[in-house]
C-alpha cells in the first residue's frame, strides 16, 4: 500500500489502483449489495402482499375472499423465497418474487375496481431486473423489464379507468391508490439508488484494476518509484519536442556490494528502499525519480536552473549520508551515495545527457565517493539503450 501512496504523490492519480485482492473484496461487496437489495425487495413485497390480504380480511372477508387468499398466499410464498436467499438462491428467489408480483398485480388489475392504481407498482418492478441480475445478463434484464412494462401498458390501455367488476368502496379505493403510488415511487427510487451504487462500484473495480496494471508496468516493485520505462518515454517526448531545460542526475549507492555481503540481501533491499524514500521526499512532485538498475537511481528534473542543480544534489547527498538503517542485531548501518548530473541542452539528445551524467558519476566515484559532480552535456554514447 505504501508503494501506491508514494506513486500517487508523484503522479496525482484520480482512482486508486486496486490489487487483485482488493478487486476481489470489491466484487464481494457488489455481490453483498445485490443480495441485500434482493432481500429488501422480497421483504417489501411480503409486506405489500400482507397489506392487501389484511385489508381484504379486515374489510369484508366474504366479499373479498379471493383477494385475501391472494394476498396471504403470496406473502407465504415470498417468505419462503426470502429464506432461500439465505441458502444461496438469491437470484432465483428474486426472480420468482418478481414474476409472482407481476402476475398478481395483473390479476388484481383485472378483478378489482376503478382507481386503485395497482398497475403503477409494475413501473417500479420493471427496474428491479437491473438490480437483481448481473450486468452481463443484459438480455434477461431487458426482456424481464420489457415484459413488466408491457403488462403495465396492457393494464393502462385495456382498463384505462380500472376494470370495475368488483368495485371497492371509494375511500378504500383511493387509500389503495395512494399506497400503490407510494410503493411504485419507493421501488423505483430504491432500485435507482442501488443501481447507482453498483455502477459506481463496478467503475471503481474496472478503473482500479486498469490503474494497477498501469502502475505495474511503470513502477519498480521493490521501491515504488518509477522504473525505466516512463522516464525513457518522457525523455523521448522531450527529444521530439526539442525541449532542453531539464537535468538528469544518476545516484549510485557507494560500496553497496559490501552491505549485501556482510549483512545479507534483505538488509541491502531495505537500504535501497531507504534511499528511494529519501529521494522521493527530497525532490519536487514534478521531478521523476526512477530506479535505473540495481543500486542506481536516475532523477529527471524538468525546469531546474543550472545554478540550483549542485546545491539541491549536495543537500540530498548530505541527507542520505546522515541516515542509518538497523539490520538485525541492533546494529546501525550508514550509506553514502555518489551523484553525477548533467543539464539537458536544446538540440542535444537525452542519450547524450544521460551519458554526461554517467561520466560525472564515474568522476564522483573516482574522486573518492560520497560526492556530487555536475557537468554540461558531452558526447553521445547511447546511454538510453543500456541494459
Ligand atoms: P560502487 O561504490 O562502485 O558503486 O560499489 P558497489 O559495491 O555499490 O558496486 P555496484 O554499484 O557495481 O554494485 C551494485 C550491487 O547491487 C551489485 C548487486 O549485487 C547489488 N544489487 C543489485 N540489485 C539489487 C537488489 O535489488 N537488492 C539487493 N540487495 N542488491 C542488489
Ligand atoms: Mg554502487
Amino acid at each position: 500500500m505504501r508503494r501506491w501512496r508514494l506513486r500517487r504523490r508523484q503522479g496525482g492519480l484520480r482512482v486508486s489502483p486496486l490489487t487483485p485482492a482488493q478487486v476481489q473484496a470489491l466484487r464481494h461487496r457488489d455481490a453483498q449489495l445485490t443480495l441485500w437489495a434482493t432481500r429488501f425487495f422480497i421483504a417489501g413485497a411480503t409486506m405489500a402482499a400482507l397489506v392487501v390480504g389484511g385489508v381484504a380480511v379486515g374489510y369484508d372477508l366474504d366479499k373479498y375472499l379471493t383477494l385475501a387468499v391472494l394476498g396471504i398466499g403470496n406473502a407465504a410464498v415470498y417468505l419462503i423465497a426470502l429464506t432461500t436467499t439465505f441458502r444461496g438462491y438469491a437470484k432465483q428467489a428474486g426472480l420468482l418474487v418478481l414474476m409472482m408480483s407481476v402476475l398478481t398485480i395483473l390479476a388484481i388489475c383485472s378483478v378489482i375496481s376503478t382507481g386503485t392504481s395497482t398497475e403503477s407498482v409494475l413501473f417500479g418492478l420493471a427496474v428491479m431486473p437491473f438490480v437483481l441480475l448481473r450486468s452481463d445478463d443484459m438480455v434477461a434484464r431487458l426482456s424481464l423489464s420489457g415484459f413488466t412494462l408491457a403488462i403495465y401498458l396492457t393494464c393502462e390501455l385495456a382498463w384505462p379507468a380500472g376494470h370495475g367488476s368488483n368495485e371497492l368502496p371509494t375511500e378504500l379505493a383511493s387509500a389503495l391508490a395512494m399506497f400503490n403510488r407510494f410503493v411504485a415511487a419507493f421501488l423505483t427510487m430504491a432500485a435507482i439508488v442501488v443501481l447507482q451504487a453498483k455502477l459506481r462500484l463496478n467503475r471503481q473495480i474496472l478503473e482500479g484494476a486498469a490503474r494497477y496494471g498501469e502502475l505495474r508496468a511503470t513502477t519498480d516493485e521493490l521501491t515504488g518509484v518509477y522504473n525505466r520505462r516512463p522516464v525513457i518515454a518522457q525523455l523521448q517526448e522531450y527529444a521530439e519536442r526539442g525541449r532542453g531545460n531539464y537535468a538528469i542526475a544518476l545516484i549510485d549507492l557507494d560500496e553497496f556490494k559490501s552491505i549485501n555481503d556482510h549483512h545479507g540481501h534483505d538488509c541491502g533491499d531495505a537500504m535501497i528502499k531507504l534511499v528511494a524514500d529519501a529521494l522521493t521526499s527530497h525532490f519536487r512532485s514534478s521531478d521523476m525519480v526512477s530506479r535505473w538498475g540495481g543500486d542506481e537511481f536516475l532523477v529527471l528534473m524538468p525546469g531546474i536552473r543550472h545554478a540550483d542543480l549542485e546545491p539541491v544534489l549536495d543537500r540530498l547527498r548530505a541527507h542520505i549520508a546522515s541516515l542509518s538503517l538497523e539490520c538485525g542485531k541492533g546494529q546501525d548501518h550508514a550509506i553514502t551515495v555518489s551523484i553525477g548530473a548533467a543539464m539537458g541542452v536544446t538540440g542535444r539528445s537525452p542519450d547524450e545527457c544521460i551519458a554526461a551524467a554517467d561520466h560525472a558519476l564515474y568522476r564522483a566515484k573516482e574522486g573518492g565517493r560520497n560526492r556530487v559532480v555536475t557537468v554540461g552535456t558531452s558526447s553521445p554514447t547511447g546511454a538510453l539503450g543500456r541494459g
